[in-house]
Order: structure tokens, then sequence, then C-alpha cells
């Protein structure tokens, strides 16, 4: 039976801005249910500003103004039962941050202090999780697990500058392994890197997995590396779960128009014909089209469409929020 290490319930987090043309609410995060399994690489796809990376602020339990908790859950297991992460305390949540669930930033550059090498930011980490060891010592653990991970520990001594974006990005996941997290998000973690440093990026990610058996969740708009990597997968848009289920699954019988687009717009060796991409474009967050909110953009899209939002359901291994899919789920069962 497959346990869920993470589990959101009906997430709500919005962006509110106070702006000199009155109150602004992002709906970055509108509603999201989700379980995400144990020793699994997990894909949460998306176009930018579709509120990925938002949903994994929330996942981090890492609210802060000015994105607001509006309601819902995300409940994590630690050591068998599930814990309401975003009711911790911030001292509870320090002790879970790095141990059981870490953070890979988009752009690495962020991870690094660009004054000091990376031997330092490394005893750092370790001193302010691992406290009372001495700083040789944690010299010494740094350089083996760079090690265990195929990197050489000479990198230690270079500053962040002094490496190229691919090697810092595998530098910053070995940072954020460093404690062994049962859940590592990842965030868009190969967007800017040429395509040999990508493939670098992922496999270091994937042997992480396979050794740690623990979970990653990895967000990237890149459906390329969500079916060379993930085992399953969201779509998001307009901050909501659209489609869910096995990647091999949601590849082979896309059943949302959203994902059918994304998955159509892959180029793919020899295929030489005109890639089709959704037309128009995501719509604003602040005001968000009644009904579903894809129907704009929609060649599908019916009355019922414009007026109501549909819900998530269940469509064989899938999950899918479309009233054409409803219907023809239901006649196929
Ligand atoms: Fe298109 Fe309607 Fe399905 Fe939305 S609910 S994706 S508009 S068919």
């Amino acid at each position: 039976m497959t346990v869920n290490i993470i589990e959101v319930d009906d997430l709500q987090a919005f962006y509110v801005l106070e702006t000199v043309a009155g109150k602004k609410v992002i709906r970055a995060v509108n509603g999201v249910s989700l379980g995400i399994p144990e020793n699994a690489v997990y894909g949460i796809a998306g176009e930018s500003g579709c509120g990925k990376t938002t949903l994994l602020k929330a996942l981090l339990a890492n609210i802060e103004p000015p994105l607001r908790y509006f309601g819902g859950r995300v409940l994590y297991r630690v050591n068998g039962q599930y814990l309401d992460a975003l009711a911790l305390s911030p001292q509870e949540k320090q002790k879970l941050r790095w141990t059981f669930i870490s953070y890979i930033p988009q752009g690495s550059m962020s991870v690094f202090n660009p004054v000091v090498k990376i031997r330092t930011t490394f005893a750092d980490f370790l001193e302010s999780h691992v406290p009372g060891r001495v700083r040789k010592e944690l010299f010494q653990e740094a350089e083996k697990h760079l090690e265990s991970l195929g990197l050489s520990p000479k990198i230690l001594d270079a500053y962040p500058h002094q490496l190229s974006g691919g090697m810092r990005q595998r530098v910053a996941i070995a940072l954020a392994t460093l404690l062994k997290p049962r859940v590592i998000l990842a965030d868009e973690p190969t967007t800017a890197l040429d395509v040999v440093a990508q493939r670098a990026v992922l496999q270091l990610l994937g042997s992480v997995q396979r050794d740690l058996k623990n979970t990653i969740v990895l967000v990237t708009h890149d459906m390329g590396v969500h079916a060379a990597v993930t085992t399953r997968m969201a779509i998001m848009y307009a901050g909501k779960i659209v489609e869910e289920g096995p990647t091999q699954e949601i590849f082979a019988h896309p059943l949302h128009p959203y994902t059918q687009y994304l998955i159509r717009s892959l180029p793919r060796i020899g295929d030489k014909s005109l890639k089709e991409s959704a037309p128009g474009s995501p719509p604003s967050l602040v005001h968000l089209p009644q009904g579903c909110a894809f129907h704009p953009r929609c060649p599908y899209a019916f009355a019922r469409c414009r007026e109501e939002v549909p819900e998530l359901e269940v469509c064989g291994e899938q999950k899918v929020a479309c009233f054409l899919r409803r219907e023809s789920c239901v006649a196929a069962s």
C-alpha cells in the first residue's frame, strides 16, 4: 500500500498586496489537494505563474507575508504520525527543516554566500543543525558527503562564482541532502542550465532519491524533465491542480485539454511538425475567469464551463478537473 509522506487538503494561500488602487489578492494556491507518496519522485508541472513555487513554499510550511494562509492543511508524516505542518511553532518547524524536509530554491547562487568559500557554508550549516561538533570534524563530514555523491571535495575550497551553474546546482543539492531529509523540494533545479549540466543535475537527484529512498518533489515547467524522472505528477493551472496521476499514464493518455497542449508542445526527435501550444495566455490570478479557469483557452468549452468550477475527480488511475472528462469517465465506468 502506498503511504503518503505529505498530504495536502484544500489548501488556500494567497498573496495580499496593498496598492494605491486598493487591496490586490493573488490566488496562487487556490484549493489544492494532493497526496505525495513516500519513496518517489513527484512532479509538479505548469506554465510560469500558475502557482507552483507558491505551492512549494506552502509545502515547506513557509507562508510569510505578503503570502497569507486562507485555509486547508498540509500534513507531514513524521515517524509514522501525521503532523499539521502549518500549525507547528517556529521552533518545531526549524527542527524538521533539513532533517525531515529540505528545499533547493530556484537559482543556486542564492544558496551560497558569494564572499565565503563553499567549505564555510557547509560548516556553518552543520554547526547550526548538528551543534556541539568541532569544526574540523564538520569539514570532514562535508567532504565525505560530497564524495558519496560523486563530487570532488576540492569544491569546498572554491568560491561560488568559481563554479559553473551546473556544478553550483549540484553542490546546492549536496547541501540540501546533508542531513538525509525524507522530503526534498526542488524548484526548477535545471532551469538556465545547458543540456549536459541538466542531465548531471537530474542524475544526481535520481541517485540521491534511490540511496535515501526518500521523496523528491520536483517543480518544473519542463515536461521533458517530468517524463524523464518523475513517477507521479500533478498539472497545475491558475492555482489549482487540473490533472494528477502516474506520469506514464498522463503522458500516454492526457485527460485534461491543458495537459494535452503541454504534451503536444514537446519536441520529438525526427518530428518536424509545428508544435502546438495552448492558445492565448494564462489568466491573471487576481481576476480569475468565472467557471473553469481554462475555458477562455479551451477548444472544447461549453456553457457549463463558463459557469461552474470543475472539481478534481478520479478517472481510472488519474484524477482530472474537467466536465468533459467527467462525463466520459462515468460512461466508461
Ligand atoms: Fe475545457 Fe470545460 Fe474541461 Fe474546462 S471544464 S477544460 S473549459 S472542457
